[in-house]
């Protein structure tokens, strides 16, 4: 039996399921993961971690989570509580949770694109519609035309991305509060490469006190350095969380999650201590890929988004051919590379000279 021939639902016919290739080569840029894995005084805490919670898992998690959310909330800071914070597995299923309880059928989610590819498959997962707004040829955002697609469309949900994904553009809070006021239902602000951005930017953390309808999410996927222990999470308004909970499966983040996460929150100077070092290191990227006279989107993030080649899967193609892998996402034309150690961007800018 193939696919086609399953009962399943008419709008899921014909569709793709999102993935980047994991490829097994020697220099993986491409899942804008941080390059630098915990250090071995970290893996023996979240070791004795595990093992202290292995004891106990004849028993179900804590259902709540709050011992995590309480350490979630004291390194958000802006005087956040355990009541105006939420944890699931990656931002992912924190984005999924949100789309169950504000989209669904006759319901509509605009997001500005190029963005997080994730954000419309979550969406239409959910049963909601999906509008397309753009961005700017900066790929910034115009918040006059911004706001004049959620008056055309009035949207349950938005979706902003700050840094936004692929493009590393960041969002002024001041255009993000114009948007909070124009739309009629949720704004979800994306920021889950927040710790990459130039230093002095501020969250949208900065906004919630004053927008009920604001919610913010965040990931352990990137600057954290902790991609393998899926676990994201969001602040907002404590009736949003309660919202969640009506969605959200029991239990649905395990004792070794819940563990592992305290542990790196616990060593969160180490863990964080690394997004110097990448800042610098994409800041010289986006110099060498300008001097080689290509175009470069401005990145507050973990990667950049370069270009424009006529044939971009040629040479994405001739990278990988040299032992790099890189993305081809966004816009025909535009290749994007994450920031990998000082080594693996000296292989990158070596496989591309080859080529340019
Ligand atoms: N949001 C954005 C903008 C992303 O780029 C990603 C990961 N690529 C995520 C959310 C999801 O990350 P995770 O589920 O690992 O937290």
């Amino acid at each position: 039996m193939r696919l086609e021939d399953l009962p399943i639902r008419d709008d899921l016919r014909g569709r793709s399921p999102y993935g980047a290739p994991q490829i097994d080569v020697p220099v993986r840029l491409n899942t804008n993961e941080n390059p630098y894995g915990p250090s071995a005084s970290l893996v023996a805490d979240l070791a004795e971690a595990v093992r202290h919670g292995a004891a106990g898992l004849n028993r179900y998690p804590d259902r709540d989570a709050l011992a995590l959310r309480r350490d979630l909330a004291s390194y958000l800071g802006h005087g956040l509580t355990v009541e105006q914070v939420w944890a699931a597995n990656g931002s992912n299923e924190v984005l999924q949770q949100i789309l169950q309880v504000f989209g669904g059928p006759g319901r509509s989610a605009l997001g500005f694109e190029p963005s997080y590819s994730m954000h419309p498959i979550i969406t239409t997962g959910a049963s909601t519609e999906w509008i397309s707004g753009a961005r700017e040829e900066d790929f910034g955002l115009d918040p006059g035309k911004a706001i004049a697609a959620i008056e055309e469309h009035r949207p349950d949900v938005v979706f902003l991305t700050s840094p936004n994904n692929p493009t590393g553009t960041a969002l002024d809070p001041a255009v993000i509060a114009r948007i909070v006021e124009a739309a009629p239902g949720m704004v979800v602000v994306d920021e889950a490469y927040f710790e990459f951005a130039r230093t002095g930017t501020p969250s949208a953390l900065t906004l919630l006190p004053d927008n009920p309808r604001l919610i913010v999410t965040r990931t352990m996927s990137k600057a954290f350095a902790m991609a393998g222990t899926r676990l994201g999470y969001l602040a907002a308004h404590p009736s949003v969380i309660e919202a969640l909970l009506l969605v959200r499966l029991p239990y649905h983040l395990s004792t070794l999650t819940q563990a592992a996460a305290r542990v790196a929150l616990a060593h969160r100077a180490e863990l964080l201590g690394t997004v110097d070092t990448l800042r610098a290191e994409r800041d010289a990227t986006v110099e060498w890929l300008r001097g080689k006279g290509l175009q470069v989107a401005d990145s507050d993030a973990n990667f950049v988004l370069f270009g424009r080649f006529a044939d971009r899967h040629a040479v994405w193609q001739a990278v990988l051919d040299r032992g790099v892998l890189i993305r081809e996402v966004g816009p025909p034309e535009w290749l994007r590379v994450s920031i990998g150690t000082t080594e693996e961007m000296a292989a990158f800018r070596a496989a591309l000279e080859g080529i340019l």
